[in-house]
C-alpha cells in the first residue's frame, strides 16, 4: 500500500519518499503527494527528482508513478524528492469540487443523481440522471452553485471505518467500499464517498460557469468550467462581446437588437442585388440567345462556377438551345439544356475532358469539366461544340 499523502494534506506540494521498487518505466514509493487518475478525473503530473513523473495510476492500493525517464541511481531504498505540479493540481482541485457543488445542489434540491464525471482538459462534464433539464433549471443550479461559492463553506474529508457506519451519513452515492472511507462532506450541499484531493472551503472554487447542457444518451449532460477556466472563458467572451460592441457600434444591453437590426439591412441588400443580377443576366441572356444559332456559348473572364450556373439558367428560360459557358476565372466549362436538346452533356465532358486533362461529370442535361490550363479548356469548347 502507498501511503497517500494527499489525503492527509492537499496543499502538500513537495516531500520525500523512498523508492520500493522499478518496474519498468513504473515507480513504487513508500508514499506519494501525486494522486492517481480516479473516477474520471486525470493524473497528477510533477517531477521526482531531475526526471518528470507523467501520470501516476493506482492498483491495489498501490499507486504506480509512470516516469519519462528512470535515472541511473533510481534504485530500491534510495530517497528521491518529489515535486507537484501545483498549477494543475488545483485546477484539478477546483474543478473536481465545482463537480461536487452542482451535483450536490442536483441531488438535494431536486433528487437527481449523476451518473457519471469527466474532467477534460478544456471543460468538465456531468451526466444528470435526467431526460431533458429545462434551461431555467440550469441556470438554477448555477445560481445556487455560485452563491455556494460565495459562502466559504468548509470542505471536510472525514475517514470512516465501517460502512454501517458511513451509511448513516446522508450519502449522495451508494458506497462500492466496506471500510477505510474517505467521506467527503460540504455542508448543505454534499455528502459522499471520495479520494480525490480537495480545496479546504467552497471559495476557492472560484466561478463556476455551466458552458451548456444537453441531452446525451436519455440523460442531461452538462458542461461547466470553474476557476481559473471559468475566468479565461469569461475573458475570452468578454473580449469577443467587445470587439462586437465595437463593430456594431453597440454596448451590451443593445449589441443583439443592433446585430438584428444590421441582419435585416443585410437581408434587403442581398435581395436588392439579387434582383439586379437577375435582371442584368437576363439582358445578358437575350443577347447571346439573339446572336446564337445551334447554340448559346460565351466565355467569361470573371465568373465562378455559381455565376454560369445562374447564367445558363437565365438562357434557358428563353431557348431549349444547349448553352455552353465557360470561365477562365474558375477554369470550367458548362454544357447544359432544358431537356429538349439530344445533347448527352455528360458524356461529353466523360469522352473528352478528361482526355484534355480536365476532370468532371454529371448527366444528359447538365454537366461541367474543371481544367487547369486554358488553351485546353478552350480545345475542349471546341470540340464540344462541334459534337452539338
Ligand atoms: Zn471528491
Amino acid at each position: 500500500m502507498t501511503e497517500k499523502l494527499f489525503q492527509i494534506d492537499p496543499y502538500l506540494k513537495q516531500t520525500e519518499a523512498q523508492i520500493l521498487s522499478v518496474e519498468g518505466d513504473l515507480l513504487v514509493l513508500d508514499r506519494t503527494i501525486f494522486a492517481p487518475e480516479a473516477g474520471g478525473q486525470a493524473s497528477d503530473l510533477g517531477r521526482i527528482d531531475e526526471a518528470e513523473m507523467l501520470h501516476a495510476e493506482e492498483k491495489d492500493g498501490v499507486v504506480y508513478h509512470k516516469m519519462s525517464e528512470i535515472p541511473s541511481g533510481f534504485k530500491p531504498g534510495k530517497t528521491v524528492r518529489l515535486e507537484l505540479d501545483w498549477e494543475t493540481r488545483f485546477d484539478h482541485m477546483q474543478n473536481h469540487c465545482g463537480e461536487h457543488i452542482i451535483s450536490g445542489i442536483l441531488f438535494t434540491k431536486y433528487g437527481i443523481g449523476n451518473k457519471g464525471f469527466h474532467l477534460g482538459s478544456e471543460f468538465s462534464t456531468l451526466d444528470a440522471d435526467m431526460k431533458q433539464m429545462p434551461q431555467e433549471m440550469v441556470d438554477e443550479v448555477e445560481r445556487l452553485a455560485n452563491k455556494a461559492v460565495f459562502s466559504s463553506i468548509p470542505v471536510t474529508v472525514d475517514m470512516i471505518d465501517s460502512k454501517d457506519e458511513a451509511q448513516k451519513l446522508p450519502l449522495r452515492k451508494e458506497l462500492k467500499v466496506d471500510e477505510d472511507i474517505s467521506i467527503v462532506s460540504i455542508p448543505g450541499i454534499d455528502c459522499v464517498a471520495c479520494c480525490c484531493p480537495h480545496p479546504s472551503d467552497t471559495s476557492q472554487v472560484g466561478l463556476i460557469k455551466i458552458i451548456k447542457a444537453e441531452n446525451y444518451k436519455g440523460m442531461t449532460r452538462i458542461y461547466f468550467k470553474c476557476g481559473m477556466r471559468a475566468f479565461e472563458d469569461y475573458k475570452l467572451k468578454h473580449d469577443i462581446i467587445t470587439a462586437l460592441n465595437k463593430k456594431y457600434s453597440s454596448e451590451e444591453h443593445n449589441l443583439l437588437d443592433n446585430i438584428k437590426i444590421q441582419d435585416n439591412k443585410n437581408n434587403e441588400i442581398r435581395r436588392d442585388l439579387f434582383a439586379m443580377k437577375s435582371k442584368f443576366a437576363m439582358m445578358e441572356a437575350e443577347r447571346l440567345v439573339a446572336e446564337a444559332d445551334k447554340y448559346v456559348h460565351f466565355e467569361y473572364d470573371d465568373q465562378s462556377l455559381d455565376d454560369l450556373k445562374f447564367m445558363a439558367k437565365k438562357i434557358m428560360e428563353i431557348t431549349e438551345l444547349p448553352v455552353i459557358l465557360s470561365s477562365t476565372s474558375c477554369m470550367t466549362v458548362l454544357l447544359t439544356h432544358s431537356g429538349k436538346s439530344k445533347l448527352k452533356c455528360g458524356k461529353i465532358v466523360k469522352e473528352f475532358a478528361c482526355g484534355f486533362g480536365g476532370k468532371g461529370g454529371g448527366s444528359d442535361s447538365l454537366a461541367q469539366a474543371l481544367f487547369n490550363d486554358v488553351d485546353i479548356m478552350r480545345n475542349f469548347v471546341k470540340i464540344a461544340l462541334m459534337s452539338i
